[in-house]
């Protein structure tokens, strides 16, 4: 996820310390499912070295360097101040319990105490490790290796560890991206970001403007940067197309694609009608290039952030005519956080043979049970189809990247562990199908949907 803003003071309670006990009382009063996470398998789980399927971590940057920017595609914090669940907030008490852990923060430190605390032991880290500090990072979170969603990878994100995945969106926006700025107080400080980074697309392709026919387009900008990318070691691409408009990329006629480009190509702003066109014409493009060079597409799909997204355009069924176009079957397409929380419409896209689904920021902001039941629900049906994730973002020191990933990995682990035990007690699968199906998850269904294999 993009990078929140500071929020509210929120709730005060480990959410997921109420699930486990509630879950080992049900155990000693002797109840239904009176199993509780079997703890074997908890253990288990928790140490199973894991493919993180979609995170942001940061770059290091040498002492009085410029900080990071390439983290995300579009950051946030230009957009008008919004809310985040409460499992998002820098004030969750998860990220204290991930501070102990990483810091040895004392959880009873308070106010100026704490904050001091907190900043010279993170900074005394961050300097010790240097260079280092990444790969820190996924080791105490027990993360193998890390599908890093940035604009570019950097210093410090060895590709041992971290396999790139670009942002694409800015493919699909190659006119006048005036118009459809002009939408929402949120598009209106996004769009130009876009446009930013398609002119450093341009850039990195050594050209100073856009063809100015759609096929020169789709061949020297679209086809020659996703090369680009695959050469540099992308293994998959990212859109993040539910910030800027509707996920119904319907088909559109390429002839009347072409005319529309042609026609703005060297100025004018296009119509809104225009633009979609152009739009759904272009990501299929995308996709089927994709395709052809065996790089997955990630699609965020979820129910934000900011205040104008659009919730109605972010629902998973509206992809359904994408999964269902022949041309692009031999695309994988992962439906990123779940499509939390309209699980219940990703279950039903799971049949389709190239789509995938992972639980990256649903373990962090999901309710926990909520969480463990749209697990059962996936892999009651699909076990091969859901992969792990945490959405690891930076939000400052009191919410480093490396504390996000700690908690999301830890909720997803445990959630996990729940889900499967629950599995096991109900007789729909052994034990020893319950920990097969943990690797699938945590680790063997990223491989194969993003057809990697460790280095
Ligand atoms: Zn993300």
């Amino acid at each position: 996820m993009p990078t929140a803003r500071p929020l509210p003071p929120g709730h005060s309670h480990s959410r997921w310390a109420v699930l486990v006990l509630a879950a080992s009382l049900a155990s000693l009063a002797g109840c239904d499912r009176s199993q509780g996470p079997d703890p074997t398998l908890v253990e288990y789980i928790d140490t199973l070295a894991a493919v993180d399927a979609h995170a942001h971590p940061m770059a290091w940057v040498a002492p009085g360097q410029p900080p990071d920017t390439d983290f995300d595609a579009l950051p946030l914090s230009g957009i008008p101040g919004f809310q985040v669940p409460v499992g998002l907030r820098p004030d969750n008490p998860a990220y204290r319990i991930a501070q102990e852990a990483l810091y040895h923060i004392d959880p009873t430190d308070t106010g100026s105490v704490y904050v001091e605390a907190l900043d010279s032991a993170r900074s005394a880290t961050l300097k010790e490790k240097g260079t280092g500090f990444a790969s820190w990072a996924l080791d105490r979170a027990y993360i193998r290796y890390m599908l890093a969603n940035r604009i570019a990878m950097g210093s410090g994100l060895p590709a041992s560890r971290f396999g790139w995945i670009p942002f694409e969106d800015a493919l699909m926006l190659p006119l006048d991206i005036r118009r459809e700025a002009a939408r929402t107080p949120d598009t209106q400080a996004l769009y130009p970001l876009e446009a930013k980074l398609l002119a450093r697309y341009l850039r990195d392709l050594g050209l100073t403007r856009i063809p100015s026919t759609l096929r020169g387009y789709e061949r020297d900008v679209v086809a020659a940067t996703l090369k680009k990318q695959k050469d540099a070691g992308a293994v998959g691409l990212k859109f993040e197309a539910a910030y800027l408009r509707s996920l119904d990329f319907e088909p559109a006629d390429s002839g009347v694609a072409a005319a529309i480009y042609a026609r703005y190509a060297r100025g004018g702003v296009p119509t809104h009608q225009e633009y979609t066109t152009l739009e759904n014409h272009l990501f299929r493009v995308i996709a089927r290039d994709a395709g052809s060079l065996g790089l997955t597409i990630q699609i965020h799909v979820t129910e934000g952030f900011g205040s104008y997204y659009s919730e109605r355009g972010s629902s998973p069924l509206l992809l359904e005519s994408v999964f269902d176009d022949p041309s692009l079957r031999s695309t994988n397409f992962v439906i990123t956080h779940g499509g939390w929380p309209r699980v219940r419409e990703t279950l039903t896209l799971l049949n389709k043979p190239n789509v995938y689904t992972d639980i990256s920021m649903m373990d962090l902001l999901a309710e926990p049970r909520m969480l463990v039941d749209a697990l059962r629900l996936w892999l009651g049906e699909w076990p091969g189809k859901v992969l792990f994730g945490t959405d690891a973002f930076d939000g400052g020191a009191a919410q480093g990247w490396e504390q996000v990933a700690w908690v999301a990995s830890r909720n997803a682990r445990r959630a996990l562990s729940v889900a499967l035990d629950g599995m096991v007690d109900d007789g729909e699968i052994t034990p020893a199908r319950a920990r097969e199906i943990a690797r699938m998850v945590m680790r063997e269904n990223a491989l194969r949907a993003y057809h990697l294999s460790l280095p």
